[in-house]
């Protein structure tokens, strides 16, 4: 069952999320038809997503997480909302690569380190906050650690991990661990000597059926006290409605070029690949309400 346990190490000098996400990894996987590679790519992106998400304190604050490392299966883009939804693609789900020498699957080649990993916090102030740090390693959850160690300035610890069998999602999930700022040396040891354990972390999701295990697996080393749980499900919550806002932010010259060129569109939806048509009338009325609306949402 998938489950996010968050978690209070060392009497809340620290604290850790620890999530299963199996099910939810599957269900990318099939939704994309990902190749096994890919699988492992977007199931960590989207494994790290959610965690970050589920730490969000408003129930509509949503991050978007934006890889774009110049590797062969393109961007890799993960949208979470503080209640446990996610939802993510990649450019190129069908890419395949060769395994490493050591037999593990070459996220890093596939999604590349040539490039930045930004994430969008909307936290519904006026702006959202956008933070950007370089690619290390394309190996994602190296990435998100950087990020949140030098973007944010939230020293992490980050192991995500995804098993595929047979075409199959067997395994997927991930340990985050953060260091409060009141965190004593002995402490901090402590967690750096967890980082062995934590490799583990990709291996170890096939084994492990539920968070409580892997919490165990992983943080036995450590006092450590389960305060709540989140519930992690990949969900796509577009509408035409949203459609519709995309195709009008494309401006109006390029809709008149889709109603002359095309005599209408078909755009389908990134995340969970649902299709809309928008026949010739529904463009032109599209531009005469969309010049007529308010800017923004
Ligand atoms: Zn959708």
């Amino acid at each position: 069952m998938d489950e996010i346990l968050h978690i209070s190490l060392e009497g809340g000098q620290a604290r850790a999320l620890v999530a299963v996400t199996t099910s939810l990894v599957e269900q990318a996987r099939e939704t994309h038809s990902c190749s096994v590679t890919a699988s492992a790519a977007l199931g960590r992106a989207l494994t790290g997503s959610v965690m970050m998400g589920v730490m969000m304190k408003n129930a509509d604050d949503r991050l978007t997480v934006t890889m774009n490392g110049g590797g062969p299966i393109g961007q890799v883009v993960c949208t979470a909302y503080a209640n446990g939804t996610v939802k993510g693609y990649v450019d190129n789900p069908e890419i395949e690569l060769p395994r490493k020498v050591n037999g593990k699957l070459d996220v890093g080649a596939a999604v590349g380190k040539n490039g930045h990993i930004t994430v969008v916090r909307d936290l519904g102030l006026k702006e959202p906050y956008v933070g950007r740090t370089r690619m290390v390693s394309g190996e994602i959850a190296e990435d998100f650690a950087f990020y949140l160690t030098v973007s944010e300035q939230t020293p992490s610890l980050v192991s995500l991990g995804v098993m595929v069998e047979k075409g199959h999602v067997v395994g997927a999930g991930g340990v985050l661990i953060q260091p409060m700022p009141d965190c004593t040396e002995e402490v901090l040891e402590k967690l750096e000597a967890l980082t062995a354990s934590l490799s583990g972390v990709s291996t170890m999701v096939h084994e492990v059926k539920n968070a409580e295990t892997l919490a165990a697996k992983t943080l036995s080393s450590l006092d450590y006290e389960i305060l709540n749980r989140s519930v992690p499900v990949y969900q796509c919550d577009c509408s035409r409605d949203r459609i519709e806002r995309v195709l009008l932010s494309m401006g109006e010259v390029e809709i008149m070029d889709m109603v002359k060129s095309q005599h209408g569109a078909q755009v389908s939806c990134h995340f969970c690949n649902k299709q809309y048509d928008f026949s010739e009338n529904d463009l032109l009325r599209l531009i005469r309400e969309g010049k007529a609306a308010p800017k923004g949402e």
